[in-house]
Order: structure tokens, then C-alpha cells, then sequence
């Protein structure tokens, strides 16, 4: 079922559903040239796209129904390890709910780079259990492959943002890992 477009903020809001969409940010981070814009991009959709700049930021926003029931996600892709500010560096390190890592098959440096970036994210933000899922994009340039499947590990999927493959999947298992943690809280 395709969600009816809101035409305002205002008048339906908390009235049907009881309360608000939880909504969560969700930061991309991994070296240039991995397919984080074009993940990100195939995530929004061309129609469903709603690009919002704040502050040199760009996220994407997007309602995504799973397992019977929706959830936000904003999409921020605004990671340039280029950039010798490091608040910049900390800022996207510590504005996200949920992290994905992306490097690419074709290169083993990227997947280096964010093997280390997961074990910095793990201690910068160590009181706090937030889903960090590992990508391999790029999976359609197989005669490339420099790194070999990591089969069956938990918390990484490949894709390929070229052929939309497993772009859904990515961010559902994003959204079950957000609320598996809320469950947790409220438990
Ligand atoms: P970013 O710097 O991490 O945001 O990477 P981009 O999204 O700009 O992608 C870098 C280049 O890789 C572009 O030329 C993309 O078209 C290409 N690319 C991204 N994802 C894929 C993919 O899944 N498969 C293939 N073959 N190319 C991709």
C-alpha cells in the first residue's frame, strides 16, 4: 500500500495513529568512490526523492513499511574523510541511531577502511548499542572482487547500487535492528 501523501504537518498528525513515526538517522560512512550517494540515492527512489540541504548536509527522508508497520528513516550522506575538521569527523560520528559502512568489493582498501571506522565507532560510542551493518556494494562487478563474501556474518549484506540489488533489504534490516534495540529499552 502506498502511503497517502501528507498534505500538511498540521491537522492529521497525532490524531490517527496515536503518536508520531519514530524516525532515526541513519549516516553512511566509507571512502569516497563506494557507492554511498548512489545507495542512498536508489534507498530515496527517483519519485519519492525529497532532498533536504542543511548546512552542507545532504539526507535523504523516506517512510518504509516493514513487517506491517512504518518507520522514517533520514538518510545522511555527508562523510568526506577528506575533511581535516575534525568535528565534522566527530559530528557524523555521533548524530546517528544506526551506521552503514560501505566499502567496495573491488577494493581491498575501502574494506579496511571500514573495518577500521567500525571499531572506532564501536569505542567512540561504546555506552550506547547502536546497529552498525557492514556493506559491500558493488557486488555486480564480479570479475573485480577483491574482497570475498563474508558469508553468513551478521550484520552485513553486499549490494549493488547499479542494480538496485539488495538496496530494499539493506535498509529494512536497518530499520528491524533500530527496533529490536527499542524493544530492548522498553523491555
Ligand atoms: P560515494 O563517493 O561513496 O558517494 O560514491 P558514488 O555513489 O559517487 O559512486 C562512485 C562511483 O561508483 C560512481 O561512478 C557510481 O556510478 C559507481 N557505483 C556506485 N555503486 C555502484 C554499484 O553498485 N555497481 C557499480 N558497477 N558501480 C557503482
Amino acid at each position: 500500500r502506498a502511503a497517502a501523501p501528507r498534505g500538511s504537518w498540521s491537522s492529521e498528525s497525532s490524531a490517527s495513529s496515536g503518536c508520531w513515526e519514530p524516525q532515526y538517522r541513519v549516516v553512511l560512512l566509507g571512502d569516497p568512490g563506494v557507492g554511498k550517494t548512489s545507495l542512498a540515492n536508489a534507498f530515496a527512489g527517483v519519485q519519492e526523492r525529497d532532498l533536504l540541504e542543511q548546512h552542507g548536509e545532504v539526507a535523504y527522508e523516506r517512510t518504509l513499511s516493514v513487517d506491517g508497520e512504518e518507520t522514517t528513516l533520514l538518510v545522511i550522506d555527508a562523510w568526506e574523510p577528506e575533511r581535516r575538521e575534525s568535528w565534522h569527523r566527530s559530528h557524523c560520528l555521533q548524530v546517528g541511531n544506526a551506521y552503514v559502512i560501505v566499502y567496495s568489493i573491488t577494493d581491498h582498501g575501502s574494506f579496511e577502511s571500514a573495518s577500521e571506522l567500525r571499531i572506532q565507532l564501536r569505542s567512540m560510542r561504546q555506552a550506547e548499542d547502536i546497529p552498525i551493518i557492514l556493506v559491500g556494494n558493488k557486488s555486480d562487478l564480479v570479475r573485480c572482487r577483491e574482497v570475498s563474501v563474508e558469508g553468513g556474518a551478521s550484520g552485513f549484506i553486499e549490494t549493488s547500487a547499479a542494480l538496485q540489488h539488495n538496496v530494499a533489504e539493506l535498509f529494512e534490516g536497518v530499520v528491524r535492528q533500530l527496533r529490536l534495540r527499542r524493544e530492548g529499552k522498553e523491555a
